[in-house]
Formats: structure tokens, C-alpha cells, sequence
């Protein structure tokens, strides 16, 4: 399992991985959005190259952070993206750094990370999960369509939606190992790769079987779930899309909502229930 390899390592397994400072794993997380782990990690080492520290960063031309992390794309703008990080925490901290998360409490991470354009709640799960050890389940495209397969999550959710479903179901202590494991598996599986993509569309000629095969409910199942979710939220007027969007804009009223009204089990039954209401049909 990861989680032992991480402990007799001290070293942790993939992606938005290796043990860094909390800086060092934001901004490297940044990097890796919208490209592969090898340029990003390209993109991050140049970087970290050119400016022998994060204060040079922030005082240094933008043209020429940019130019360091040209490989990974999108270049102008992460670089904005990482020296105006830079600058808040120089402005409220005196100093580039973001060490002090490490002794906050997880809300108070998100928060404090989620304020900075472009951190998400993948790029601030994958610091939580790494930089910090804490059991997030952190949510990448694999890890998305691979749960969307398994029928874990609905098959319409959004990544952050998966995130939520996935962070209610699944045990803290598996949320490493799994995270890890699956998108070891996305890399790695073309079965699993992204529905459409050339390297999925070529998996029947590869000459592999996903291990996972076994455990995917029937594509038709889906398709005639789907269809018939389609046809409720119909009958109803489409309450169920609106009930949809309160739940994509509302993360943070349901936890407290459910908070009052008896802590996690309460969340944990709501997300149970709409859970049920996805997977009754697939069990048939
Ligand atoms: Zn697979």
C-alpha cells in the first residue's frame, strides 16, 4: 500500500507528490494544472533553478518567471498566479512562506489557500494530502472518471462534486492509499483513460485488461439510468437540476447545516441518500 511505502520512505508516491515545503507543493501544483506530471516537474525544477528562492520569484520580471516555467504552458499566467501568491504573503507575513498551515486546522487550510486565484479544490486537497499529510481525498481527472465508472459518484458530477461525494464516502484512512492507487491506475490503464481520448479509443487493440473491469457496472446500466433521471427531473420541472446547483454553490452552508444537525453522520446520510438514489437503478 502507498501509505506504508510513504511511511518507510518518508516519501510520498505520485503526481502532485514529493515531500516539499507547503510553498514549494502549492506552487508545484499549480504547475501541474492543465499539463502532464513530467513537463510540470520540468517546469518546476527550471524554475527553482533560475531563482535560488521564492522571494527572487516575486521580485524577479514576470517575463522571466515565465519564461522559466514556459514548458508546462499557460506561462504568463501561472506566473501572475504564483508572484501575486508571493506577494499577499510577503504583504501579510512578511516572508514567502506557508509553513504555518502546517498547525491549522483543515477548514482553515482550505480557506486560507482557496482565497489565491487559481487554487481550486484539487490544487488545495493535493497540498492538504501531501505537504501536510492530512486524509483529504484528493480528486484529479483520473481519480474523476475512474470513480464516475465505478459508479461511486454520480456520472454527471463535476470534479469538485466528486470531490464532495468522495471526501463524505470514503474512510479517512483509505483516502491516501486510494487517491495514490487510482491515479497510478488512470496513468496507467488505457480502459480507463479519459472516455473518447485516442488512448482509451485504442484499448480494446492494446492487449490489456483493467483489473478494475469486474467492478464497473454495465455502460447500459448508466446510459439507462441516466435516460431515466433525465425523464424525473422532466416530470418535476427540472427541481432536481436547481437542487444540483445549490449543492455545487453551497458546500460550504451544507457542512455547517449538517453540522447542526448532527455532525458528519448527518452529512453522511444526506450524501447517502442521493448516493442511493444514483446507484439503486445500477444494482437491478
Ligand atoms: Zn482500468
Amino acid at each position: 500500500m502507498p501509505s506504508a511505502q510513504r511511511r518507510a520512505s518518508g516519501r510520498p508516491q505520485v503526481g502532485c507528490e514529493e515531500k516539499r515545503s507547503v510553498l514549494d507543493s502549492l506552487v508545484r501544483t499549480l504547475l501541474s494544472q492543465n499539463t502532464t506530471d513530467i513537463t510540470s516537474g520540468r517546469a518546476f525544477a527550471t524554475l527553482k533553478q533560475r531563482f535560488p528562492t521564492w522571494e527572487a520569484v516575486r521580485a524577479a520580471p514576470a517575463a522571466d518567471v515565465a519564461d522559466a516555467i514556459r514548458v508546462g504552458g499557460l506561462a504568463d499566467m501561472k506566473a501572475a498566479r504564483i508572484q501575486a501568491i508571493l506577494d499577499t504573503l510577503v504583504a501579510e507575513r512578511g516572508a514567502c512562506s506557508l509553513e504555518h498551515l502546517r498547525a491549522l486546522p483543515t477548514p482553515e487550510v482550505k480557506a486560507e489557500l482557496g482565497r489565491f486565484k487559481g487554487v481550486g479544490k484539487k490544487t488545495a486537497s493535493c497540498v492538504l494530502l501531501f505537504a501536510l499529510e492530512r486524509e483529504d481525498m484528493a480528486v484529479d481527472t483520473h481519480v474523476w472518471e475512474i470513480t464516475k465508472a465505478l459508479g461511486w459518484v454520480p456520472s454527471n458530477a463535476s470534479r469538485d462534486q466528486a470531490y464532495d461525494h468522495l471526501n463524505e464516502l470514503v474512510p479517512e484512512e483509505l483516502r491516501y492509499d486510494l487517491h495514490v492507487l487510482l491515479v497510478r491506475h488512470g496513468k496507467a490503464c488505457p480502459h480507463c483513460a479519459k472516455a473518447g481520448s485516442a488512448k482509451q479509443q485504442a484499448a480494446a487493440s492494446s492487449g490489456v485488461a483493467c483489473p478494475l473491469a469486474d467492478l464497473k457496472p454495465p455502460k447500459a446500466k448508466l446510459v439507462a439510468f441516466k435516460a431515466a433521471k433525465a425523464a424525473a427531473s422532466k416530470a418535476k420541472g427540472g427541481k432536481p437540476k436547481q437542487q444540483q446547483q445549490q449543492r455545487a454553490g453551497g458546500s460550504g452552508e451544507g457542512t455547517a447545516a449538517a453540522g447542526a444537525a448532527g455532525g458528519s453522520d448527518g452529512k453522511r446520510r444526506k450524501v447517502a441518500a442521493e448516493y442511493g438514489q444514483f446507484t439503486d437503478p445500477l444494482e437491478v
